[in-house]
């Protein structure tokens, strides 16, 4: 491995001022674990974007190099699972939040969180995937686990301009699902429906002022990536027997609730966490987005940048104005 590489870095000086900047690095200082990786994309997500400004609940150390996705090549492995030169995939876990994470020419992790690169997936696709992707698919399985048939009426996809909303939102049309999207953005809806949404709703115009413990049911599940006042509104509209597949808070952590729409209606709302999803399933599901759920029009999902660029990416998803998928070209 070459002596030293290039990495974005997140400092805090003496004076607890928080800066971040790429810097050229030894190699030494990569932490140990048993295989390493050269990094060849890496990818933005929200997490990344409150890891850049050193957000305490997402940095634990400094300095701290972010990048929650990072797809490579094997360059180094004390690890029978993985040869050198193998194309891999890595998302969560523990990378970018207490381990070195993507934003970095090379990363050094345990094999338990490494995922083979698909054959049918290029490295580069992965990342437009990345934990976006990979998050969108496990709501949709969690829809596909609670039976809601795709005749059952529209299901609801919200914060649907960003990473993990869009990718719900053709998904859920890949399996033949009618999707109704809620956006914040009036200039993204043509683009939602081209991204197979039936039915745009711009988020201001939904009442979640009612304080109703149960509203007029409207949807018979939903995926939601905002949380908050929009989480507790849609819950409280859900059909019987219906659910919800939560995975953000974009716009609130919390829930002004009653048992009602669970005892009454028998809604599930189900939790989605990717960082700890147990590798099997994870490997399972990377599988099926790189086959039966291969979106066709992966590469006009992104755009692409290097580690330069990243600091107008960082403030535009801080601000709920980015949209879609945004990957680090780093190798
Ligand atoms: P993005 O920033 O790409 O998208 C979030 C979207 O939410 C925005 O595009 C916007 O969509 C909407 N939004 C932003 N700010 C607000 C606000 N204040 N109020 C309401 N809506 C808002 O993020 P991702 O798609 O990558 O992630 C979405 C959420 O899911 C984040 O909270 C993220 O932390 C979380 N997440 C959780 C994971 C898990 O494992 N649980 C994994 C990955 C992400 P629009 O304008 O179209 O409404």
């Amino acid at each position: 491995m070459q002596k030293s590489f290039r990495c974005y870095q997140v400092k805090k000086n003496d004076q607890q001022d928080i800066t971040s900047c790429v810097e050229s690095v030894s190699s030494d200082s990569l932490p140990s674990g048993s295989v390493t990786i050269r990094v060849v994309y890496s990818s933005i997500n929200y997490k990344d974007a409150l890891a850049a400004t050193g957000h305490p609940g997402v940095v634990r150390k400094f300095p701290h190099v972010p990048g929650i996705d990072a797809a490579g090549i094997v360059e180094q492995s004390d690890s029978d699972q993985f040869a050198v030169g193998q194309p891999v995939v890595v998302t969560s876990y523990e990378l970018g939040v207490d381990r070195w994470g993507g934003w970095s020419e090379f990363i050094c992790v345990q094999p338990e969180w490494i995922v083979p690169l698909p054959e049918e997936l290029m490295l580069k696709e992965s990342m437009i995937l990345g934990t976006a992707g990979l998050t969108a698919a496990m709501c949709v399985s969690s829809i596909l686990q609670h039976e809601i048939s795709v005749d059952s009426g529209n299901v609801l996809v919200t914060g649907a301009s960003g990473g993990v909303g869009s990718f719900a939102i053709s998904l859920l049309n890949r399996l033949g699902y009618q999707v109704t999207a809620v956006s914040g953005k009036a200039s993204m809806h043509d683009r939602l429906i081209e991204l197979g949404a039936k039915q745009v709703i711009d988020r201001g115009a939904i009442d979640i002022g009612s304080s109703k413990p149960l509203l007029k049911t409207q949807w018979p599940a939903a995926i939601d990536t905002v949380g908050g006042s929009l989480l507790s509104h849609l819950i409280r509209s859900i059909e019987h027997q219906g659910c919800v597949a939560t995975c953000g808070n974009a716009g609130g952590t919390e829930l002004d609730l009653t048992v009602f729409p669970f005892i009454l209606r028998g809604v599930t709302l189900d939790g989605i966490d990717s960082s700890w999803y147990p590798i099997a399933k994870r490997t399972a599901l990377w599988q099926k987005l790189a086959t039966d759920w291969k979106l066709p029009d992966l590469e006009s999902r992104a755009k692409m940048i290097t580690l330069d660029q990243i600091q107008e990416t960082v403030a535009s998803l801080l601000e709920g104005s980015h949209q879609e998928r945004t990957i680090i070209q780093i190798g």
